[in-house]
């Protein structure tokens, strides 16, 4: 049932945007259409390169991907998490792809070391406290999430979620298995509830007085204090950033990012996509419409990414997360991070 509905979308989209005569470019994303939508449409003003677009979960388009195989219409996959794009690389639905304008624009920890897939927007995984009950020097590092001292004040998401798999593999990279396991342990004996609801609702449990700290990316409090809802923003006033580990290995970091596929029927086309993705325009809006940071060195941030101060970020290559994903989900089972 859900593939017909896919297909019916698929066609439905092919009757109402034919192909330009400067060609087409299919892209698989599971990104939010509001936030690319008007940047595919730039791209075709530029380029007159038509986009196609088709929209499911990563998980969902990398199965895809695999079972459409050289049949498949795609030349993109854009997704979030280097966990994903790993997986996607492992799945042997990614090619590799050379290009010096990428090269220079994304710093390495950002892309994968052989060209699998480019890093195209930045966020940090940072803990969060409330400003009113948690001093600014009470908490410094991912280690004092597992502290006995804030036992029943932690509010994060579950384990099945791919931004945990992957700051517990940052973990893993950094500490090993044995240290990270104890740390995981740690962290679900302070939890205040079990794990519910996305990064948002963390951040709005301890608004509420649910919890005193939470697990969240930065792009979700952006959101909060860039919102049209005085709710939102009173929110967002309740909760400030700590950038984890700044005298040690640098608050966790991620990627939104993009490869293209495999069997690619227009890779040029599609080569000319990520090229605009990673120019100074595009970098400039991931950061005005969602609060990313630009991986792309030299594009002025946003006064609201300017107003949570410079921090360190782990400099870790990002492809090392989803090689630790699968020892980093089987940890948090054994963990009894739920
Ligand atoms: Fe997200």
């Amino acid at each position: 049932m859900k593939t017909k509905s896919v297909l019916l979308a698929l066609a439905l989209l092919a009757t109402a945007t034919p192909c330009l005569a400067d060609g087409e470019v299919n892209v698989y994303t599971s990104r939010k259409e509001a936030l690319i939508l008007p940047l595919f449409d730039r791209f075709t003003e530029l380029s007159g390169i038509e986009v196609r677009i088709l929209s499911a979960n990563a998980g969902a388009l990398i199965s895809r991907l695999e079972s459409e195989g050289r049949n498949s219409p795609a030349d993109v996959l854009l997704t979030v998490d280097a966990g994903n794009l790993h997986r996607a690389r492992e799945a042997g639905v990614l090619r590799t792809t050379t290009s010096a304008a990428l090269e220079s624009a994304i710093p390495t920890t950002y892309r994968d070391p052989e060209g699998y897939w480019f890093g195209l927007s930045q966020r940090a995984r940072v803990i969060f406290r409330s400003t009113e009950r948690v001093g600014a020097d009470a908490i410094d590092s991912y280690a004092d999430l597992a502290d006995p001292t804030i036992k029943g004040s932690l509010c994060i998401r579950s384990s099945s979620n791919i931004y945990n798999q992957s700051l517990v593999a940052s973990m893993i990279a950094s500490d090993g298995e044995e240290a990270t396991e104890t740390w995981a342990r740690g962290v679900v004996a302070n939890m205040a509830r079990p794990p519910q609801g996305g990064d948002t609702d963390q951040l709005r449990a301890v608004a509420a007085g649910a919890c005193d700290l939470a697990v969240a990316n930065t792009y979700y409090y952006g959101r909060l204090l860039g919102s049209d809802s005085e709710d939102d923003r009173a929110v967002g006033e309740q909760v400030a950033i700590v950038w984890p580990d700044q005298s040690g290995r640098g608050a966790h970091v991620n990627v939104s990012g993009a490869g293209i596929t495999t069997h690619s029927p227009n890779p040029d086309n599609a080569l000319a996509l990520l090229e605009f993705l990673a120019g100074e325009e595009a970098q400039a809006w991931y950061a005005e419409m969602n609060h990313e940071f630009p991986v792309r060195e030299g594009v002025a941030p946003t006064s609201v990414l300017a107003s949570w101060g410079p921090f360190d970020a782990d400099d870790i290559n990002l492809s090392e997360l989803g090689k630790h994903n699968a020892a980093a989900v089987r940890l948090m089972d054994r963990a009894g991070w739920r």
